[in-house]
């Protein structure tokens, strides 16, 4: 087999890179480890920035999109028996999020590339890149029981966190930045209408809270917990009286319950790999970098990694030019470096941490007060919260 990319990976940014490379004439073959079925369906993040929306709309995916998800102009802080809302049509005018589930995105994207003829091997094993340094990498792999090979002309390595991709780079060539937290979030989907018209972030002694949803109808909420926490120690009438007690903070509001559709639990973390390159080989999303879910930017990222991708090839097939491949890694972790800072900010300034003493919480109780009282500070959390405009 032969192509020109070769993409490890079929989440948000492989599916979105095979896209865009097609809509510039250039071929690429999607491999990907788990079924159609199980992308499909692998509840993950959903809340898309203003750019994320843009390029999926532009692209030609966005008809679902712009027809089911859901545009939110703020966020609210819930902390010290008070709701706080940051006002994103009066502090980021014109900017805003979309809630709309990843595996929605997803499904859109394999939907896109199947009509369009794409090839995307689902169930394929033992995916090793090689020839990674020179100008004819392979990516050999087992599918359907047989052994076979992809040559290519560029490798992209979407294949998320624990992907293979990055450990293929020889060792001594990446730099690691890594930070674990001391806790994890337990996820819940829940089919019971959102409780309220916009995100709330609930900081509270007990730990932090998240109300999110998914759709008018399917809620999603996150509790921080212990980072070994074991699920099977969260019945779900604990899970329901857990989140009522963190979220029920301010007079005159309640949480609907309904049935848990799904649980689990993930842990929280900061990770990049520099450089996103070697050789013909480009990471993109997960597989380079992750952030803690707080700030919602972790498929934010991969999107924007692979429209700088595709652009950086469509360079180098039109004329030969490799100055925007090599200036590929460069030009993502300028934005990586933003949102791993604005991720880590987010999850400090609302979690709570056993580490901390009295003073820490008085430090932590007044940065939220701040926030919520200077349309400075308010401005700051908001721009980044939507996107900040960075190439
Ligand atoms: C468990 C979990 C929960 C999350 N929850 C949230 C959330 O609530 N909110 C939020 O904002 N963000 C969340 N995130 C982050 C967000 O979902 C990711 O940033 C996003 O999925 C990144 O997309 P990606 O395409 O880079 O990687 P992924 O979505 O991880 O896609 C990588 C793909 O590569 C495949 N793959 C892996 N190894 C191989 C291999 N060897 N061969 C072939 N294929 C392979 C995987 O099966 C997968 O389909 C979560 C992430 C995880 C892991």
């Amino acid at each position: 087999m032969r192509t020109q990319v070769a993409i490890v990976g079929a989440g948000p940014a492989g599916l979105l890179l095979s896209h865009l490379l097609y809509l510039r004439g250039i071929e690429s073959v999607v491999l990907e480890a788990r079924s159609r079925d199980y992308v499909e369906q692998r509840v993950r993040a959903g809340v898309l920035e203003q750019g994320t929306v843009d390029t999926l709309v532009s692209s030609g995916v966005g008809e679902r999109l712009l027809r089911e998800g859901l545009v939110h102009h703020g966020i609210e802080l819930r902390f010290g028996g008070q709701s706080h809302r940051i006002a994103f049509e009066k502090l980021v005018p014109g900017r805003a999020i979309t809630v709309y589930g990843q595996q929605e995105v997803v499904k859109d994207l394999i939907a896109a590339r199947l009509a369009a003829g794409g090839q995307i091997l689902f169930e394929v094993a033992d995916v090793v890149p090689e020839g990674i340094d020179g100008p004819h990498p392979e990516v050999s792999f087992t599918h359907r029981g047989e052994r076979r090979a992809i040559q290519a002309d560029f490798i992209a390595g979407c294949d998320g966190f624990h992907g293979i991709c990055r450990d293929a780079i020889p060792p001594g060539v990446l730099q690691f930045f890594d930070k674990e937290y001391p806790f994890g979030w337990l996820g819940v989907l829940a089919a019971v209408a959102p409780s309220s018209e916009e995100l709330i972030y609930a900081s509270n002694d007990r730990g932090f809270a998240l109300h999110s949803m998914r759709s008018p109808q399917v809620s999603r909420f996150y509790l921080q917990v212990p980072p070994d926490e074991d699920i099977a120690a969260w019945p779900d009438e604990r899970i329901w009286a857990e989140l009522a007690a963190r979220l029920e903070t301010v007079s005159g509001w309640s949480l609907a319950t309904g049935p848990v559709l799904e649980k689990g639990i993930t842990a929280m973390r900061s990770f990049v790999a520099e450089p996103m390159q070697f050789g013909r080989l480009f990471l993109a999303g997960d597989a380079s970098h992750i952030v803690p879910p707080t700030g919602a930017k972790g498929l934010n990222l991969a999107a924007f990694d692979v429209t700088v991708l595709t652009e950086a090839l469509a360079g180098w097939y039109a004329c030969g030019d490799a100055t925007l491949l090599d200036g590929y890694s460069r030009a993502c972790l300028r934005r990586v470096w933003r949102a791993q800072h604005f991720s880590w900010w987010m999850t400090t300034l609302l979690h709570s941490f056993e580490s901390y003493d009295a003073y820490d919480r008085r430090l932590q109780q007044s940065y939220l007060d701040y926030v919520c009282t200077s349309e400075a500070a308010s401005t700051s959390l908001a721009e980044n919260y939507v996107g900040l405009a960075l190439h």
